[in-house]
């Protein structure tokens, strides 16, 4: 009987969302996330974590539900035993770790009881992650020999619960202390009051490894009043003890060109943003808003065809990088083997498309000095090898008739195009990052192409920023988009020098360092 019940019932998996920063999410939680039917959460696991959850995932929300109070402990247990039973693998996604102040316990107890299996994964939990983003050594070899996690909220009911922080005090080493804010000055003046010294170092670390983490370094004396100057709020980590003394002003995750800034990608949707990565790195908090999306060409005799004489090309010309990644999907396809490719010479408008190309160890002869249509047929054009040649252009449904153009009237070459997707504006409204764009607003919003920035304009309405959002400024990747940004009454504050990501993250990164 048990047997049976095991295998009709699902599994839920207890597991730490870290303190924030997504990297400091373990593998086997990732892997977790993306195979999991349920997913349940609250406000401090990252939102970026659950975009990693297949579409069909139920996502629940047990810490804010427009309207209600936040769920009660309890029936997060009953949502778990409910899901699992009807055979689905949930998923609990706790901040930090489980088990530290995570009522991880409460949760295995009612599991147990239901019979319903489960596992627990640990994550990095909040102190040893604000510790080491803040550059706070939590223990040195010549001060104390001990570390201590404490709660400062406290349970009016449960007196005997309650920390004593005046003990604490004798036990001295590094103090951890969490959800310790409200109470900030009452923990203060126990531990002077147990004995520690004024001029006992002491930090505290808010919304630590996050884009807006602060931090403040100073004493048992001072941290009421610095913490309040620096406007420091939930969630964060006091720390107290001699080897809080040791950490610096400066530090690599706050130090780092980009912190603090909040960068908007517009990435079409479904491609991988590299960009958000490099930004990532640099500091900066990057927005996924995707405008456009791309979709395949529907004309399979046009494509047909064209693969049928592909060999007859002496020069294929590729102008944009989806174009090219497009091409080379539907080849495969088709051939599944590169050789069928043919020995034609290669022309890209740009070096990002050209990265593509280079991905298939195919050689990229031509790339203009300027990523423009008519600088793409210029240098075909100088290589005096277009006169009566066959020539295809691979490209999307925009854009291509000025190339096309000047390769036959000025190059008198026989040109075919291969409009191998097409661009259509993607609706921005249930994107999850467009609430926090318009209430936040952000420092700076990339636009990759001609219709991402027209996309942007004609959803205007849904975009509109609330009061007090920090409007961002237009970085752009071509004098296209540049033009389509100018044309409709909208500043272009950052160019990036050529069409590849770095430039791109180059002009960002100079923008803000000025
Ligand atoms: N299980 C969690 C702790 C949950 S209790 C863990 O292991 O980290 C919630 C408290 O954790 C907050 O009040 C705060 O003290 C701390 N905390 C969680 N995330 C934090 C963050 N990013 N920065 C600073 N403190 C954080």
């Amino acid at each position: 009987m048990g047997k049976l019940k095991e295998n009709h019932s699902g599994k839920v998996f207890l597991v730490g969302a870290g303190p924030g920063d997504v990297g400091l999410v373990t593998l086997r939680a990732h892997e977790l996330i993306r195979d999991c039917d349920v997913l349940v959460f609250d406000h401090l696991a990252n939102a970026e974590l659950r975009k990693q959850a297949k579409p069909e995932c139920e996502q629940i929300d047990v810490g804010k539900v427009p309207g209600c109070h936040t769920i009660v402990q309890e029936e997060i247990g009953k949502i778990l035993v409910r899901k699992a039973s009807v055979g689905k693998n949930v998923v609990r996604l706790k901040g930090g770790d489980p088990f530290v102040f995570g009522r991880c316990a409460e949760e295995m107890i009612v599991l147990t009881k239901a019979s319903i299996p489960f596992e627990i994964v640990p994550g990095v939990t909040a102190a040893l992650a604000c510790a080491a983003y803040s550059g706070i050594p939590l223990s040195h070899r010549d001060y104390g020999s001990s570390i201590s996690f404490l709660t400062g909220h406290e349970d009016i009911e449960k007196e005997a619960l309650r920390v004593n922080f005046k003990k604490f005090a004798e036990v001295g080493g590094t103090l951890c202390v969490y959800m310790g804010m409200a109470k900030l000055e009452e923990i203060v003046s126990k531990l002077l009051k147990g004995g520690l010294p004024a001029d006992k170092p002491a930090a505290i670390v808010s919304q630590g490894t996050l884009p807006n983490q602060r931090k403040v370094i100073s004493t048992l004396k001072h941290i009421v009043n610095d913490s309040k100057t620096a406007n420091l709020s939930a969630p964060a980590i006091i720390f107290v003890g001699n080897s809080i003394g040791l950490s610096s002003k400066s530090n690599w995750f706050e130090d780092r060109v980009l912190f603090g800034k909040r960068i908007v990608v517009t990435r079409p949707v479904g491609q991988v943003s590299k960009l958000k990565n490099l930004l990532e790195k640099k500091g900066a908090e990057v927005l996924e808003l995707p405008l456009i999306k791309i979709l395949p060409q529907e004309d399979r005799m046009l494509i047909a065809e064209t693969f049928a004489g592909i060999a007859t090309y002496e020069w294929v010309v590729f102008t944009s990088a989806n174009g090219a990644r497009e091409f080379f999907n539907v080849f495969f396809k088709a051939f599944g083997d590169i050789r069928s490719f043919g020995p034609m010479r290669i022309a890209c408008v740009g070096e990002a498309t050209a990265q593509v190309i280079r991905e298939f160890n195919l050689e990229v002869e031509l790339i203009p000095t300027h990523s423009t249509a008519e600088d793409l047929a210029q240098a075909l054009v100088a290589t005096e090898s277009l006169d009566s040649a066959n020539v295809l252009v691979v490209t999307g449904n925009r854009n291509r008739e000025v190339l096309v153009g000047l390769l036959e009237s000025v190059g008198h070459a026989i040109v075919d195009t291969l409009p191998i997707y097409q661009t259509d504006f993607a609706d921005v409204v249930d994107v999850p990052d467009r609430i926090k764009f318009i209430e936040q607003g952000a420092d700076a919003i990339v636009f990759a192409s001609s219709s991402a920035a027209l996309s942007y304009i004609e959803q205007e309405e849904d975009l509109q920023f609330e009061q007090g959002a920090k409007l961002p400024v237009h970085a752009s990747f071509g004098s296209q988009t540049s033009d389509t940004l100018k044309e409709n009454k909208l500043s272009v504050d950052i160019i990036a020098e050529d069409s590849t990501l770095e430039s791109m993250l180059e002009a960002i990164v100079n923008y803000f360092q000025k």
